[in-house]
């Protein structure tokens, strides 16, 4: 056994192994379960692809469940505030909805299928496995989520300006709710979000709703709540604080898909040192959340693990030698180009918005153009950060919608 070990078969450690494989690299993905037992379990996240993960995916030949019921192409934004704020927008190219429920086994299905090595390992290792399997490879590439091998990738403090979750996070699969591909975003001061999205899952297209509760708010309690009564209590709240949504819901149909479409919990936003040394003198590079999870809010964990999974795979496709040189500057190539600006730009809408973000959503509410904008930014931060993070740069882009 040679080639490079990755550990973890999330959207990043699949896309890695996914990429490595059509550049003719030897790879191994460890992963936690098989496919069929990732098709069951409960409802892990309600992820958007935008149209850069997606077309990563086609030119890996791996498009599912592409139905045109879950590709969002809209939008409908209502802010609260003085004063409120409303405005509809388009998406040039869709993003794309599907429980990873459903889209990581059939990514792994793919691997297996054009001849990838996948060790299953029944169980969540810790980093004396990834050590000792180290010892087979020439890198391991860690891209086992937020929750695991914590121990070989310290906090990265200077990159964390939070020490503790922003918002407590509830997200479900709901029946009852009208078909659309038009993504409902609810912001209201002091309280949190309310998103909503079509959704491919096994119930079929379906509505997945997120709230995003600001810590000892008024919606805290929603993230806390009897997932048994999340039908009748999120209807109540929905109907007061956004009732563009309610006008979608039939009361009567309104529940949860099933017990385990549901999570609740809350994220610290965090940045973890990217290289190791491991005692067996290989190296592990941390990708995806294993490197940084950022909150949800902004939708972009897994477009972000998508695009530093295809950076990386290049950077190894160039040959080695995998030593710490190279492990940094993967991780330096990987930040400039895509997760530095999205961690700043999530990390900034946590907070309250700086003052030409308010006045981009003003003229959004007054003008198409910025309102598309607006959106369209939202599908590329990486790309867009250098004028979302400028009041000037964004002066200048929208006088040019003139
Ligand atoms: C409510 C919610 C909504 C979200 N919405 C969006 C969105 O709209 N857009 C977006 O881009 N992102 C979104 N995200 C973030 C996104 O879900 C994550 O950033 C992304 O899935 C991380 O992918 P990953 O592959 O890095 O890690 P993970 O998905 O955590 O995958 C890691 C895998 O490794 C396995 N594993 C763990 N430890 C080991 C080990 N030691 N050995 C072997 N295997 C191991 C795990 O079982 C898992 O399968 C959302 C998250 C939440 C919670």
């Amino acid at each position: 056994m040679a080639g490079i070990g990755i550990v973890g078969a999330g959207i990043s450690g699949l896309t890695l192994a996914l990429r490595l494989q059509q550049l003719g690299v030897e790879a191994t993905l460890y992963s936690e379960g098989d496919a069929e037992s990732m098709r069951s379990g409960r409802l892990p996240n309600t992820v958007a692809r935008t149209w850069l993960t997606r077309a990563r995916e086609r030119h890996l030949g791996c498009e599912h469940y592409a139905d045109p019921a879950c590709l969002m192409d809209a939008a409908d934004f209502a802010i609260t505030g003085v004063p409120p704020l409303k405005f509809s927008a388009r998406l040039l190219d869709p993003s794309h909805v599907a429980d990873f429920r459903l889209l990581l086994p059939a990514l792994m299905e793919d691997f297996a299928r054009r001849g990838g090595r996948i060790v299953v390992t029944g169980a969540a290792p810790d980093a004396a496995q990834v050590d000792r399997w180290s010892q087979g490879h020439e890198l391991m590439v860690v891209a086992a989520g937020r929750r695991s091998v914590a121990e070989l990738f310290p906090r990265d403090a200077a990159r964390s300006p939070y020490d503790n979750p922003q918002r407590r996070l509830f997200a479900g699969l709901f029946h009852g709710v009208r078909p659309s591909t038009t993504f409902g975003y609810n912001v209201m001061s002091g309280y949190g979000e309310i998103f909503r999205m079509p959704m491919m899952t096994r119930h079929g297209v379906v509505s997945t709703i997120v709230v995003e509760a600001i810590p000892g708010g008024p919606f805290e309690p929603l993230t806390r709540m009897d997932p048994a009564e999340a039908g009748p209590t999120l209807l109540a709240t929905i109907a007061e604080h956004a009732p563009h949504l309610r006008e979608l819901i039939d009361a009567a149909e309104f529940e949860l898909t099933g017990p385990d479409d549901v999570l609740q919990g809350a994220i610290t936003p965090t940045v973890r040192e990217p290289v190791a040394k491991l005692p067996s003198g290989r190296i592990a590079l941390a990708i995806g959340d294993a490197w940084i999870t950022n909150d949800p809010i902004t939708g972009q964990g897994a477009n972000l693990g998508s695009a530093c999974a295809w950076i990386a795979a290049e950077m190894i496709a160039e040959g080695g030698p995998y030593d710490v040189t190279f492990a940094r500057a993967t991780a330096d190539r990987m930040w400039e180009e895509a997760a530095g600006p999205v961690t700043e730009w999530t990390n900034s809408f946590l907070g309250p918005p700086a003052d030409h973000i308010i006045g981009l959503l003003s003229a959004a509410a007054t003008r198409t153009e910025v309102a598309n904008l607006v959106l369209e930014l939202f599908t590329d931060p990486a790309g867009n950060w250098a004028v979302l993070s400028s009041p000037e740069e964004m002066g200048r882009l929208v006088d040019a919608l003139v």
